[in-house]
């Protein structure tokens, strides 16, 4: 069995006004990220995940942030687009494991309901999908809710027919 990693980060401002989309679903709280799609920095470290184990480039070069088709996007399609490209080469998707930093909204209530929209999104088992909420102990640029910041780590398998 071959096996690959992918590594992915990302780190957006949160804003007042804006919906706090992460994970592929909306939380309950007055500020959110901001961003030219809908900001889902969570889908976005994924994205990043899934294209770096293959070594396919990035979010950035998929997904130009000066290209207006993708202004307001939402990033669920990102995605769709990265386990497409991984599926399309052989691939399958052992695990995923998340961990969401931020002291805006709290993420504990909603890790369930995040593993089981990423699932559904990346068509695996949420048991496959971890999410682990964060703080900053008050540190640092991000401290008070000014932010979220978020790394994602993947596993991939091919099996040696495939
Ligand atoms: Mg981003």
């Amino acid at each position: 069995m071959a096996q690959r990693i992918g590594l992915g980060f990302d780190v957006h401002r949160l804003v007042t006004g804006r919906p706090c989309r992460l994970g592929g679903i909306e939380l309950p709280h007055p500020s959110g990220p901001q961003g030219h799609s809908d900001g889902d920095a969570v889908l976005h470290a994924v994205t990043d995940a899934l294209l770096g184990a293959l070594a396919l480039g990035d979010i950035g070069t998929h997904f130009p942030d000066k290209d207006p088709r993708w202004k307001d996007a939402d990033s669920r399609l990102f995605v769709r687009h990265a386990i497409e490209s991984v599926q399309k080469r052989g691939w399958t998707l052992a695990n995923l494991d998340v961990v969401i930093a931020t002291e805006g909204p709290r993420i504990a209530p909603h890790a369930e309901a995040m593993r089981g929209s990423m699932a559904e999104l990346l068509g695996c088992s949420p048991e496959q999908v971890s999410v682990k909420g964060k703080t900053f102990e008050g540190l640092g640029a991000l401290a008070g809710g000014a932010g979220v910041a978020v790394q994602a780590v993947c596993l991939l398998e091919k099996s040696p027919d495939g």
